[in-house]
């Protein structure tokens, strides 16, 4: 069965001698390893500063944190996502506001956003849904309106540009996942990527109990709320090998993203997702909509050995998470209608040859 998503690892004759030399070095923790790998993801980025952590949730907390978002304040986010976006919310006491999403993209709406704006609103947190990048431009202008702050949710979109630059560079704090089946795996891991140097540095002591690791322990005084959240020398290990592959391993996800874009157009009962202009998705999943039996397209890739599915519930379906039930009728149809279709490293021209093959037959 060709996955959805899959796991990619360095070449293990790169990957073991490297590792062997830090877990043999007698310095696993945090140390000279995480510094190196932050510096060079920062080059990937090309702008801000990264804190590496210990998961992309860990990333969402701290941006939270540090927008100074607190107990009875409202987050305005997006149903269609994974559960860590919103499930971070909560866990700084705040509630959460559905708006709806943007039909041709799947991405958080600026228009049903900027309705919900009111002065319990404390921060948007919007998500670059499989890979897309969401309508950046407009949530700049939203922010810059009424003075709230942004967090992007770039977990399913490393490697996605807007304007010719990565994620990471267009709001103050911006979410990325090394989790196993992301782009880039770390095992385990995340980062936050920061546009403050002085926000940085506040970030890095929450990271750490609320310590100043630049400090000895007996001269240090913990003045808020702090985490254990960094990132070890092992895990940094594994990110700096895999951003040395990083370009190869993305643009395959891009390169089978546009073939079926290019090949998917104008097929009866399909539509392709319109991207929103100066963007480039990452295409983590490849996302497209069915507009009529999509269960019958589903059964159909599966018995030709494709796992095409939905991958996430949307979040609204939470009890816990549902504190505002809201009606979102662009994302019921959205829901019902959207497909994922593999589209990564491990899958060969010929199986999108017969992706498209089996969708232009019928169903
Ligand atoms: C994976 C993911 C995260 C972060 O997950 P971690 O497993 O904590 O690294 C956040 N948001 C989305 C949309 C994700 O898919």
């Amino acid at each position: 069965m060709l996955p959805l998503v899959k796991t990619s690892l360095p070449e293990k004759d790169v990957l073991m001698p490297a590792l062997e030399e830090v877990l043999y070095s007698g310095y696993i923790a945090q140390g000279q390893v995480v510094e190196d790998f932050e510096r060079k993801f920062e080059k990937y980025i090309g702008s801000g500063y990264t804190l590496s952590l210990n998961s992309g949730t860990a990333a969402l907390h701290i941006a939270l944190i540090l927008a100074g978002v607190k107990e009875g304040d409202e987050v305005i986010s997006t149903a269609l996502t994974a559960e860590p976006t919103n499930v971070v919310i909560k866990m700084v006491g705040a509630k959460v506001r559905w708006a709806d999403i943007d039909m041709n993209t799947g991405t958080l709406c600026p228009k049903s956003v900027e309705n919900l704006i009111t002065e319990k609103t404390k921060a948007i947190l919007f998500v670059d849904y499989a890979g897309i990048p969401a309508n950046i431009s407009e949530f700049q202008r939203i922010s810059k309106q009424y003075n709230i702050p942004v967090i992007e949710d770039a977990a399913h979109a490393l490697g996605a540009k807007f304007k010719g630059k990565c994620l990471g560079s267009f709001f103050p704090y911006t979410v990325y996942s090394f989790q196993a089946i992301k782009h880039l795996t770390t095992i385990d891991g995340g980062a936050l990527q920061i546009q403050d140097k002085d926000l940085y540095d506040k970030a890095k002591k929450i990271r750490w109990f609320g310590l100043d690791k630049g400090v000895s322990r007996l001269e240090n005084d913990i003045k808020f709320q702090g985490y254990k959240y960094h990132m070890n020398n092992v895990n940094a290990c594994v990110g700096i090998l895999q951003l040395d592959r990083i370009e190869g391993v993305v643009n395959t996800y891009i390169e089978n993203g546009k073939y079926l874009d290019e090949q998917l157009k104008g097929i009866e009962g399909i539509e392709i997702l319109k991207y929103y202009p100066d963007s480039e998705p990452s295409y983590w999943l490849y996302t497209l909509r069915v507009k009529k039996n999509r269960q019958k397209l589903i059964d159909k890739m599966t018995a030709n050995g494709i796992m095409a599915s939905e991958l996430h519930k949307r979040n609204d379906l939470h009890t816990f998470l549902n504190d505002y039930p809201t009606s979102l009728p662009n994302l019921d149809i959205f829901y019902s209608e959207m497909l994922h279709l593999p589209c990564g490293w491990w899958v060969t021209k010929e199986d999108c040859d017969k992706m498209v093959s089996l969708i232009k037959e019928g169903w």
